[in-house]
């Protein structure tokens, strides 16, 4: 009975760590994204609105709703990897004695890179009509996208990302503190390409050195065009694998009349179909 006891209260001791990470990072940065924009609108960041349309009370409470469940998934899944990790199974550094800052900063790079083509793999397999309705729906709910949305996964989606970090871990061991900025990474990038207002410098659109990473209007067009731009930090795979929106990096540059992005898709769906 001891044993057992024993056993509930050191799961409840990582599960509760686990949780307040997951569900703490996504309240943080998506509540805290959202507090900056409503601070800052009228200061300039109204301007910079990506879509016409607004998201409706009932959209956000749908987001919100859907990433919690996402971050007790993921929370979960941190159980298993401290286990994992306490067993032997992953290994995570605690200090710096055997990898140093030097391994810190290139695993960290490293698994953002692989997390990048992740995301773009099985987010395109998510779109698969087979796929899709089980998969990939309820993120499609939100066609304006908020911060809050930054989570909204059917249960499949959030348990295919949440498999990315044990599986990488398989195969590259990680500091802790790595893991930790690569999760703070992911769910500021996540809740950027989220904003419904481009955060970033327009003259990303044209630039030659930046102009692989992604703005928010990159995932925002995403979730109002359906078809295109699947790639999450960089553009890279959506331009080798010639998915970018063909309105990008226009509506990137500020051409906001509305129709233009649709007018660009609808062209580029017609040329597709004549090839085909
Ligand atoms: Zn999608
Ligand atoms: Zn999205």
């Amino acid at each position: 009975m001891q044993t057992l006891y024993d056993a509930l209260a050191s799961f409840w001791q990582i599960w509760s760590f686990n949780l307040t990470l997951d569900v703490g990072r996504y309240v943080v940065a998506a509540g805290g994204l959202a507090a900056i924009l409503k601070l800052f609108w009228n200061t300039g960041l109204g301007r910079r609105k990506i879509q016409p349309r607004s998201a409706s009370r009932a959209d956000v409470r749908r987001e919100i709703l859907a990433s919690l469940r996402t971050g007790v998934l993921f929370s979960l899944t941190g159980v298993g990897i401290t286990l994992g990790a306490m067993y032997g199974v992953f290994t995570i550094h605690t200090d710096f004695e055997v990898a140093g800052i030097g391994y810190l900063a290139v695993s960290l790079l490293g698994i953002i890179v692989a997390h990048d083509a992740y995301f773009y793999w099985t987010h395109r397999l998510m779109h698969h009509p087979r796929l899709y309705r089980y998969f990939h729906r309820t993120h499609h709910r939100s066609v304006t996208p908020t911060p809050f949305a930054a989570y909204a996964f059917d249960v499949p989606e959030a348990l295919l990302m949440a498999a990315f970090t044990p599986l990488w871990l398989l195969f590259v061991p990680m500091h802790v503190v790595g893991l930790f900025l690569f999760m703070a990474f992911m769910i500021i990038r996540n809740v950027m390409g989220h904003a419904g207002v481009e955060l970033m410098p327009r003259s990303l659109a044209d630039s030659r050195w930046f102009g692989w990473i992604n703005a928010t209007t990159h995932h925002d067009l995403h979730h109002s065009s359906f078809h295109y731009n699947y790639g999450l930090y960089f553009t890279w795979w959506d331009h080798l694998m010639g998915t970018e929106h063909p309105a990008y990096r226009q509506q990137l540059r500020g051409h906001r009349e509305i129709g233009a992005a649709r007018r660009f898709a609808k062209a580029a769906d017609a040329r597709a179909e004549v090839r085909a």
